[in-house]
């Protein structure tokens, strides 16, 4: 997707500090963190928002492992507690529209 800062992260066309990749999804820190830890756990099918998920192309499954990545991160890091959260939509704050969970804990 032309334009798109995560799918050049995803092409290498832009540097980021991987904490994680196998062939549906990458993680990486945040570039401007907002908690301890910050990661971003990304998907590398260009799909722009949550509401854009179609569980005809196996996104249902593709979110599902978003989140057991996010789950083995936080065992890795040792995270005793951490939110996961999507921003859906400009109103909700989403400002890079390539859909991401935000991994955040203080530890
Ligand atoms: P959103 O508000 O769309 O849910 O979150 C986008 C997140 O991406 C923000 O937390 C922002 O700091 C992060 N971000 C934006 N551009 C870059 C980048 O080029 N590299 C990295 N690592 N994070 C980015
Ligand atoms: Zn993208």
């Amino acid at each position: 997707m032309e334009d798109c800062i995560f799918c050049k992260i995803i092409d290498g066309e832009l540097p980021s500090e991987n904490v994680f990749e196998n062939d549906t999804i990458i993680a990486f820190k945040d570039i401007n963190p907002q908690a301890t830890h910050h990661l971003l756990i990304v998907p590398k099918k260009h799909i722009s928002t949550i509401n854009d998920l179609n569980e005809n192309e196996g996104d249902d499954a593709l979110v599902g492992k978003m989140t057991l990545v996010a789950k083995n991160l936080a065992r890795e890091i040792n995270l005793s507690g951490y939110k996961l959260q999507f921003n859906v939509g400009k109103s909700a704050g989403q400002v890079v529209f390539h859909i991401h969970m935000h991994l955040l804990s203080k530890g």
